[in-house]
């Protein structure tokens, strides 16, 4: 019996160290020198070409090795087997700087107090006093990065499928309660995951429900964004601006307008980068689980497709 490796940022040495550490008799195979296809019973994966899944006829189960599953339960040829993703504290904490930073970069004008620095100019602006962040997604990351923010002074609601109790976040849920979930929002923040629901969600018809000059986000997927519509809210006044860490095409092709625009700030898709040192350890778990039969950790559903 193998464990099959498709890593993605991360170099697969890491990953095999970190599994290694704790469980020095999982045997690691990573694509694509899989040596035996037949002993492979298990597949942690990033991106990888549609239908090479099926090469594994022993397969019991796939995790992604980051939150989002979407890179596989697009893939038309996935073998019918469980799906589990990674949940993380580590993930959620690298998540929560992120967010923390795009939001306080934008509202305390960092990007203008930049400018003004080149020219040599000392032009204070003041504070707001209070600053209402949307969260779209109020699930492991989302939460724990309403929280940082509410802790900061920010006022803070979300948006999810369920309604939420969690203290000092207003939960708004449901489709129904998008609209008043949205028209008092000055920063919103996607961190859905990227399923038939919620693909293209970022689009003009959601931009006009935000109140004008609304600040967007996102660090979820680059499918959640309709970017011409993105870049015509901007120009029109209704959105001042958006900081996107993940784009439709990965990595964001030389000629995209969003590069150039001076309104938009761009990260190449690392807000939070899965540690294998730390998630290693429920990859092992879930390896073990499903060798046994036994129920596994952070299970997909995947009729929601999250
Ligand atoms: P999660 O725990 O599954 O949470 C998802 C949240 O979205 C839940 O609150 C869920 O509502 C809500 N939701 C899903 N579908 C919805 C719909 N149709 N309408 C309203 N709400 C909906 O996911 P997570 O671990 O927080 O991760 C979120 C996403 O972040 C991942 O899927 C991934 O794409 C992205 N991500 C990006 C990076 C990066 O570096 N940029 C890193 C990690 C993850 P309920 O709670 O009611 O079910």
């Amino acid at each position: 019996m193998s464990f099959l490796l498709i890593p993605g940022k991360v170099k697969p040495e890491h990953w095999i160290r970190a599994i290694h550490a704790i469980a020095p008799d999982i045997q690691v195979e990573v694509w694509p020198e899989v040596k035996d296809p037949e002993a492979v019973e298990f597949a942690a994966v990033w991106r990888y070409p549609q239908g090479e899944l099926q090469k594994y006829p022993n397969l019991r189960c796939i995790s992604s090795i980051g939150a989002g599953v979407e890179q596989i339960l697009s893939d038309p040829y996935r073998p019918p087997v469980p799906v589990v993703r990674v949940v993380d504290e580590l993930l959620s904490r690298d998540m929560t700087q992120y967010v923390v930073w795009a939001v306080l970069d934008h509202v305390r004008k960092m990007a203008v107090y930049r400018r003004q620095q080149q020219q040599h100019q000392w032009k204070p602006y003041g504070a707001p006093t209070e600053c209402q962040v949307g969260i779209l997604g109020l699930g492991e990351l989302g939460k724990t990065a309403g929280q940082a923010l509410q802790e900061l002074g920010f006022l803070v609601s979300g948006w999810s499928r369920h309604q939420k109790e969690i203290p000092g976040i207003a939960s708004y849920y449901g489709n129904d309660q998008l609209a008043p979930f949205l028209k008092q929002i000055a920063v919103l923040v996607c961190m859905l995951p990227l399923t038939p629901a919620t693909s293209g969600i970022l689009n003009a018809n959601l931009f006009k429900q935000l109140p004008p000059g609304a600040y967007l986000i996102n660090v979820a997927r680059g499918g959640h964004l309709i970017e011409t519509d993105l870049l015509a809210a901007i120009d029109s006044g209704q959105l001042s601006g958006a900081c996107l860490d993940v784009f439709n095409t990965e990595p964001l092709p030389e000629n995209s307008p969003l590069w150039s625009h001076p309104k938009i700030t761009i990260t190449p898709h690392i807000a939070s980068v899965t540690n294998p040192t730390s998630a290693a350890k429920q990859l092992v778990a879930n390896y073990r689980r499903a060798l046994a039969g036994e129920p596994l950790l952070n299970l997909v559903n995947l009729d929601l497709g999250y």
